[in-house]
């Protein structure tokens, strides 16, 4: 009888306060913490590395954003990269797997991860748009074939430091990517904002402190230079993804391929006739597809 009072005092104290006993604070602090690293994966790894070779990234961080991405999110490499290549090739057409223009604003933002789970299923996709991502045995063997399996250690993980608690860290992290990533840059980043440039797109500049989402809020920037490394153009722009790339370049970690020109104070990159009038064109679409949205 002793021994099971002890068995459940144990049981107790451990679903209140985890292995560290740590505070709501503390809890907190980690939560930020945690979800800030997956987006820095999936906009250094998956986004700027993977699916635009902006970069070359070393063993030492393109192994720890596999891992990091296949505990925190279940996200395949090949999946994303053939995806969101197609989105730049299609863009804003029907075939663009996540247009708000073409599938109406509420569609992205809400059922952005829906888009992205119906596309990823289409062989197709996959095989013409996911050259050079990883084959090798941790990718076949480990996260391409147990993608969910590691989503599932990372509850383990959080309810064995934090008890109960650890659950709704959990539901945080696995919110995160599908609202900041699949709703909010793939909705907002081709409906709202302000443009730096005339791209042939509805892209659009979120924000310019590019913090929260990892510099992805500057999507305009992007869109028109996609294979830079950098996502900010002005100067009172900030990319946080760029901070961490110069970092690990200064640690032997990255090799950066591509950056944009530098903009100055209220320019706007002039476009020759040829891209002004398809642009003009566009506009039309565009704005009439605001109409129906
Ligand atoms: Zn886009
Ligand atoms: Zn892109």
């Amino acid at each position: 009888m002793n021994f099971l009072m002890n068995v459940h005092d144990a049981l107790v104290q451990w679903l209140s306060h985890g292995l560290l006993g740590a505070s709501g604070w503390q809890a907190l602090a980690y939560t930020l913490v945690v979800t800030h690293i997956t987006i820095a994966a999936v906009t250094i790894f998956l986004h700027r590395a993977q699916a635009h070779r902006a970069l070359d990234l070393g063993p030492i961080p393109s192994h720890f954003f596999r891992f990091w991405l296949w505990l925190t999110t279940g996200m395949v490499t090949k999946e994303w990269v053939a995806i969101h290549r197609k989105h730049h090739a299609k863009c804003e057409t029907v075939d663009d797997p996540h247009s708000p223009q073409t599938r109406g604003i509420n569609k992205v933002l809400l059922e952005g991860s829906e888009l992205y789970r119906a596309e990823a299923k289409n062989q197709e996709t996959l095989d013409k748009y996911s050259h050079g991502v990883p084959n090798d045995w941790i990718e076949r063997n480990l996260y391409t074939r147990y993608s969910w399996q590691g989503v599932g250690l990372m509850l383990i993980i959080n309810v064995a430091l934090f008890g109960a608690i650890g659950l709704t860290i959990w539901a945080v992290q696995m919110a995160w990517i599908p609202i900041w990533a699949a709703g909010v840059i793939n909705g907002i980043g081709h409906f709202w904002g302000y443009r730096n440039f005339e791209a042939q797109d509805a892209s659009t500049n979120v924000s310019p402190w590019g913090i929260l989402i990892g510099g992805e809020e500057l999507h305009n920037n992007h869109h028109t230079y996609p294979t830079s490394a950098k996502f900010s153009v002005k100067p009172f722009e900030f990319d946080i993804g760029w901070g961490y790339i110069r970092a690990f370049e200064m640690l032997g970690w990255a090799k950066v391929r591509k950056t944009a020109p530098k903009l100055r104070e209220g320019e706007i990159k002039p476009a020759d006739k040829a891209t002004l009038e398809a642009i003009i064109a566009n506009r039309y679409e565009v704005m009439a597809n605001y109409g129906r949205g």
